[in-house]
């Protein structure tokens, strides 16, 4: 930040109204710049030259030159011909598109009137603020679809299917699958926002890796005699990695259920390791149907699913992968994923080893 050296003073002494100036666009967080009454920049700090300037101190030049809005101009004419202060919005149509909400006013230095504008950019708050709109209504859709086939059957057996002995046990079965689905939904939904909300504490310890995997497969057997599918566990049994011993075995499952259920009837299940030096690599690779490039990069998101109703059918809620992404986030790792269509998927989940 350099003082206003622009700003025409009657005499070469800082004025205390100058200096305090000085001071406060300084140590202001946003872009603020100050425009004389031949609308040329008097003065700005760092931020503003960043965000407007290209990095280059426009100080000197006009105002229509680093910003072209026709509103923006005619707010600062008003403030320092007439004293009226302004709110509006400024959209730049740059290639990453930022708004902002502007305030201008008059201020009066050595006896001359300028312009300053505050600029507060809203760009981030919007996204935040649309990715949660977008969570909210998935969320909404997610739950009404199981509570409308509740109400659906709750009606049916209220309407005469109670004494329907062939029937009534099934409709109470839909009611259960349904409602189950439902709290699964709000568990995964709840257990997102905490990891997410950074409230999530993850306590790491060493874990013996083969021991732990074995346990985790004992926990799935049921789910992949089902469907027929082999659970092998080819991880060397010294291999030990640093984690959270809980929050591991909760993305393991994740993807050891998904490997499972997007399996092919008696496929395999494989789980590989690697030390890397600073950081361990588990692999989970299937003999399953596979993803393919265009749903890759998006499998991470919440809610997305290749097919949605089979997700459903199969018990998903579309956020277990949302769910390792983050955990594995927390853990100063990552998640990544490569498949083959009709081959199988490897999901690598990749932890710093202290
Ligand atoms: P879901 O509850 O649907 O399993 P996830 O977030 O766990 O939600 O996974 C998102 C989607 O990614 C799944 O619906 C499925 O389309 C795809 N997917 C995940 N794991 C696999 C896999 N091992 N093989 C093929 N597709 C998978």
């Amino acid at each position: 930040m350099r003082p206003l050296a622009k700003i025409p003073a009657d005499d070469q002494q800082m004025t205390s109204s100058r200096v305090v100036l000085d001071r406060l666009i300084e140590t202001t967080r946003e872009a603020v710049i100050v425009v004389d009454q031949d609308l040329r920049i008097a003065a700005c700090n760092d931020k503003a030259v960043e965000a407007f300037a290209g990095g280059i101190r426009p100080v000197g030049r006009r105002l229509t030159e680093l910003l072209r809005d026709l509103a923006l101009h005619q707010a600062f004419v008003n403030a320092i011909r007439d004293d009226k202060a302004a709110e509006l919005r400024l959209e730049l149509n740059t290639r990453e598109r930022r708004r902002f909400d502007v305030h201008i006013a008059q201020v009066r230095i050595d006896g001359r009137n300028f312009g300053v504008g505050f600029f507060y950019d809203i760009t981030k708050i919007e996204r935040l603020e649309s990715v949660r709109q977008e969570f909210l209504s998935n969320i909404s859709h997610e739950l009404r679809t199981p509570l409308t086939s509740i109400l659906a059957f709750v009606e049916t057996l209220e309407n005469g299917a109670l004494e329907d002995a062939e029937n009534n046990l099934r409709f109470l079965g839909v009611i259960r699958r349904n409602a189950e689905r439902m709290s699964s939904l709000i568990a995964d939904i709840l257990e997102l926002s905490t990891i997410e909300s950074g409230s999530a504490s993850v306590d790491k310890r060493r874990i013996s890796l083969r021991e732990s995997i074995d346990n985790i497969y004992a926990s799935l057997a049921a789910k992949a005699a089902i469907r027929e599918v082999s659970l092998i566990n080819d991880i060397e049994p010294e291999h030990s990695i640093f984690a959270d011993p809980l929050r591991f075995e909760q993305m393991l499952v994740n993807l050891i259920e998904n490997a499972i259920k997007f399996n092919r009837i008696g496929g395999t299940v494989t789980l590989t390791s690697e030390s890397k030096g600073n950081y361990d690599a588990i692999s989970v690779t299937d003999t399953g149907e596979g993803i393919s490039t265009e749903h890759l990069s998006r499998i991470f998101e919440r809610f997305y699913r290749v097919d949605r109703a089979r997700s459903r059918e199969l018990g998903g809620t579309g956020l277990g992968l949302a769910i390792v992404k983050h955990l594995a986030l927390l853990h100063g790792g990552e998640v990544t994923v490569s498949s083959e269509l009709s081959v199988g998927t490897t999901f690598k989940v990749e932890l710093p080893s202290r």
